[in-house]
């Protein structure tokens, strides 16, 4: 990754005197940590600047940092900065925002240029890995609330340095982060893995009932009964997905959990082999070689996707003899 694109960035930043950073719908903790970190950075560095980091808020990562109010009314002609977001049509929170100039800075793989001045990179382990690189290789600031966030990000992205794009760069940003700041990551540990019981059992209904096919699919569908029944929510399945990698007779896996508000069903897929993202896209989705999403209207769709992925895995374990 070119040095010059990161001061570029840095002097965008210092140009502008208001700022709004965002990030993508249905938030995870990197799209989250890496939006407060630069927000917070950028606060520390230039007190001066008005600078919201946006997007609905999400009760279970209050812990993260607050979110600011879209008040845009309020403000004229910012910088707009998309973290971890491929593109525009996924950002949440700036439908009502009028921007001068746009900065991306992602890890999806993305072949449409979105911004004036973009960081894609999608061999960065996560968005945070990315802003860390940043605030290193620029003047921007850091203080040990913003390396909590963003050794969070890292660490949640990278599924605790298991993922395959966790290289020598990972561990030596996290290093840098964890000497210079002091983290005491057994607490941050506590804070993004602690769990309530309810959620262990939902877990272990997951696995008692996953469906697995010849070819190495496992998927389950997940109905708002058992949902109710275990009193978790419709986020809840996504944060358990990763938690199936390295089971010995699957190579993709699939939750697929109904929306209820949305009338949509929300489909997480993980792969430790075939390459899904490209199935996703055709299902109103997308995301990463090995860790996709997608949205699906009916259960045909839904059954549709699952017999591609399905054909993906035979395929990918015939080339495998
Ligand atoms: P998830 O299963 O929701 O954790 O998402 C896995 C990856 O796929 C993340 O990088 C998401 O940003 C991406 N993703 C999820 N849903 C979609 C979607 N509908 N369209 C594009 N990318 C998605």
């Amino acid at each position: 990754m070119a040095l010059d694109k990161f001061k570029l960035i840095y002097k965008k930043i210092k140009k502008y005197d208001t700022i709004v950073i965002a990030r993508h719908v249905g938030p995870d903790p990197d799209a989250v940590t890496s939006e407060i970190a630069l927000r917070d950075s950028i606060r520390l560095t230039f007190p001066e600047k008005k600078v919201l980091a946006v997007g609905a808020s999400i009760s279970k990562f209050k812990y993260f940092g607050v979110l600011d109010k879209q008040e845009y009314d309020k403000i004229k002609d910012p910088l707009l900065i998309i973290l971890d977001v491929p593109t525009l049509d996924r950002v949440d929170g700036i439908e009502n925002l009028s921007y001068k100039e746009l900065i991306k800075i992602d890890h999806h793989p993305c072949e449409k240029k979105q911004a004036d001045l973009e960081i894609v990179d999608d061999v960065s382990s996560s968005t945070c890995q990315l802003i860390a690189e940043l605030l290193f290789k620029t003047q921007l600031k850091m203080d040990q609330n913003i390396a909590n966030n963003l050794f969070l990000g890292i660490v949640s992205d990278s599924d605790r340095f298991l993922l395959s794009y966790t290289t020598a760069k990972t561990f030596q940003i996290v290093s840098r982060l964890i000497q210079e700041y002091h983290l005491n990551f057994s607490h941050l540990y506590t804070q993004l893995y602690e769990r309530p019981i309810n959620e262990i059992r939902f877990h272990g209904y997951l696995a008692e009932h996953l469906n697995l096919t010849e070819n190495g699919l496992a998927y389950i569908k997940i109905t708002p009964e058992v949902l109710k029944e275990y009193n978790v929510d419709n986020g809840t399945p996504s944060n358990m997905i990763n938690d199936f990698n390295y089971i010995k007779e699957v190579l993709v896996w699939i939750f697929v959990t109904l929306d209820e508000k949305n009338s949509i069903f929300k489909v997480n897929i993980r792969s430790r082999g075939p390459i899904i993202n490209e199935t996703a896209e055709k299902y109103n989705g997308g995301g990463h070689k090995f860790a996709s999403g997608a949205r699906c209207k009916t259960m045909e769709e839904i059954d549709d996707l699952l017999k591609e992925l399905d054909k993906i895995c035979k395929y990918y374990k015939e080339s495998q003899i």
